[in-house]
């Protein structure tokens, strides 16, 4: 099962990726989690991602499109991923079918999660109090200059792949407004009807 969930941040794609990795028994692949972790241990990728990422712009397509490369050879990735956070560009995207068509690998479907915006920034806000609750680190890039400029990048760089994708029949829509469980039995519900493994 190759899955990419597309949405803008703050629509639960990590919520529901989550679910399907336990589900499906293959790895959630968050470009987001994979930079965090890159800054974290302040290797060259990290160090050159993270002003980019604390201010909410995108990190330049060649270095995610690495990442992405890399990890889709090892070998939990071979009976399949769930891509979280990637593609994000259009040329991204054209990466992916690039890799995948190497490996002589398909995608068995691209959901989008669709949010009403004004929710966004309620849902970012609750998830901060939730950390902060947890005494969990708070994201850099939680605020509301660095959501903005998250949300703008969505709109002008993000949502051309989902069209990207509809163009070539593969898209499937879901209304990420829903409550998590139903958005959950509505992936359940489309991937029931393409799933290989
Ligand atoms: P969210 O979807 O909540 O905004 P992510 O955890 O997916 O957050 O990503 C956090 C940040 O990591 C992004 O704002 C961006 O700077 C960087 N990033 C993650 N994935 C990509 C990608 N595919 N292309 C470029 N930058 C990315």
């Amino acid at each position: 099962m190759r899955l990419i969930l597309l949405g803008p941040p703050g629509a639960g794609k990590g919520t529901q990726s989550a679910r399907f990795m336990q589900k499906y028994g293959i790895p959630q692949l968050s470009t987001g989690d994979m930079l965090r972790a890159a800054v974290s241990a302040a290797t060259p990728i990290g160090l050159k991602a993270k002003a980019i990422m604390d201010a909410g712009g995108l990190v330049s397509d060649d270095i995610v499109v690495g990442i992405v490369a890399d990890r889709i050879r090892e070998s939990d990735a071979t009976r399949g991923f769930i891509l979280d956070g990637f593609p994000r560009t259009v040329n991204q995207a054209q990466a992916l079918d690039a890799m995948l068509a190497e490996q002589h690998m398909d995608l068995d479907s691209v959901i989008e999660l669709k949010v009403d915006e004004a929710a966004l920034l309620d849902r970012i806000a609750s998830r901060v109090q939730e950390m902060v609750a947890a005494g969990k680190p708070v994201r850099a890039d939680d605020n509301p200059d660095a959501f903005k400029t998250r949300l703008d990048a969505y709109r002008t760089l993000t949502a051309p792949v989902s069209a990207y994708y509809e163009k070539k029949g593969r898209l499937r829509t879901i209304d990420g407004m829903a409550p998590a469980d139903t958005v959950t039995e509505m992936i359940d519900e489309v991937l029931s009807h393409c799933v290989k493994a």
